[in-house]
């Protein structure tokens, strides 16, 4: 039964993580009936205050391009000490697992884009539209890579993306309010070299090129409190990542399944299995490689199915023995200059962002009403009307008797009660 192979291999998993790994896991004794395990592999998202030198990093995709329903594509969310909050790729499904997080919307208005395939982007829709009706008062900012002609990079993707959802851009903006619909793009070049793209509340972020199926592609330093962490996108092994990640505290890599993987449980075509993995990704043996050359505080592999896990690990053992995560979605790593936790956030499947402090502006006078008269004249009244107790209550309770929509209406008839 395959539903029964992928649990298996699943623990296994977990297993493999604890032994490869010399991250502080679940431990310590329990002293009583009553009292609390001193050390748990649990994260619980919104129970933390970070530490001012903390990062604290979020797996929130790990997986492929078809996202399934237990595996998000690329996505790493990084929340410092300091409150800043930037997310590194936005890959198809991920806010499924950035909503669960429960942070509130307007502090999650910053997205670092490492190349334009849909797995490390393809959420950006989900953000900009949940965030705008979940709270977020500003615009979102995108930074990205250019591309070798101008309608290859991000500045190119975020116009297209705007005229492509530009029928729920215009309609949120009259129901809703303008502003956090809009999207700041700083776009940046693709071939520098360790320049820094980002420089804000003492983060700064520097850009290096990789090497994936076309110009464009970049992976990222982040250096924050004296540490140097490290976002890799999508690449097979360069020269740039071995000598700017070197030492690094904190260092995340694609490692890629293998192609006997991909062709028996995804049914790929040999000679593409054997690129995918080993031309334009990364296998584990190249990984370990990476690795066991920068030497980091903790490696991070990531960017395949969890069942394939075990066969990409084995290829990492061959050439890497130092600390080792395997990513899978809802990894959480807390880092410090003297320690790095590994756990996994745990929260119902129901939670969600909850609210932040600010307002959302109300809409500008003067944003155009998308709707027809010929639609408007569609709506009926006893359907309207039938809410009427119910909006009477409502607008009492909230003072909003001045801003009725009904009476204007022709088929309004005041309730009689
Ligand atoms: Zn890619
Ligand atoms: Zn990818």
């Amino acid at each position: 039964m395959k539903s029964f192979r992928i649990i298996g291999n699943f623990s296994l998993v977990v297993c493999t993580l604890l032994l490869a790994t010399n991250v502080f896991a679940a431990g310590g004794v329990v002293k009583g009936p009553n009292e609390v395990a001193p050390d748990r592999y649990v994260y619980y998202p919104g129970t933390e205050v970070l530490a001012k030198d903390e990062v604290r990093v979020i797996a929130c995709g790990t997986g492929m391009p078809d996202a399934r329903r237990g595996q998000a594509s690329a996505c790493f969310l990084f929340e410092f000490g300091n409150g800043e909050k930037l997310i590194f790729d936005i890959g198809t499904g991920s806010m499924r697992n950035i909503n669960a997080l429960m942070i509130p919307a307007e502090f999650l208005t910053k997205v670092i884009i490492s190349h334009l395939h849909t797995d490390h982007w393809g959420d950006l829709a989900s953000l900009w539209a949940g965030g705008w009706t979940s709270g977020r008062p500003v615009p979102l900012e995108v930074w990205g890579p250019s591309g070798q002609t101008a309608d290859m990079g991000t500045k190119s993707a975020i116009e297209g993306f705007m005229q492509a959802y530009n029928w729920d851009y215009q309609t949120r903006a009259y129901k809703i309010t303008p502003i956090p619909g809009q999207i700041t793009v700083h776009e940046f070049d693709y071939k520098a070299v360790n320049e820094v793209i980002y420089d804000q509340n003492g983060i700064k972020v520097r850009s290096i090129p990789a090497i994936h199926t076309g110009d464009g592609p970049v992976s990222f330093i982040i250096e924050y409190a004296g540490m140097k962490l490290v976002f890799g996108g999508d690449t097979s092994p360069n020269k740039w990542f071995v000598e700017y990640a070197k030492g690094a505290d904190f260092a995340i890599h694609e490692a890629f399944g293998t192609p006997e993987y991909f062709v028996n449980d995804y049914n790929q075509p040999p000679q593409l299995a054997w690129r995918a993995c080993c031309e334009f990704h990364t296998s584990g043996q190249s990984f370990g490689k990476i690795m066991s050359t920068i030497k980091p505080r903790h490696a991070v592999a990531y960017h395949s199915f969890e069942e394939a896990i075990p066969d990409i690990q084995h290829g990492i053992q061959e050439t890497y023995d130092g600390p080792l995560s395997m990513a899978v979605d809802n990894m959480v790593w807390n880092i410090t200059k003297d320690r790095i936790v590994e756990r996994m956030a745990v929260s119902p499947d129901r939670a969600s962002g909850v609210s932040g402090p600010t307002r959302q502006p109300p809409p500008e006078k003067g944003t155009p009403d998308p709707m027809s008269d010929f639609i408007k004249s569609g709506e009926w009244g006893p359907g309207f009307n039938a809410q009427n107790e119910l909006l009477d209550e409502f607008s009492k309770k909230y003072n909003l008797e001045k801003m009725d929509w009904r009476p204007a209406k022709p088929w309004y008839e005041p309730s009689k009660k």
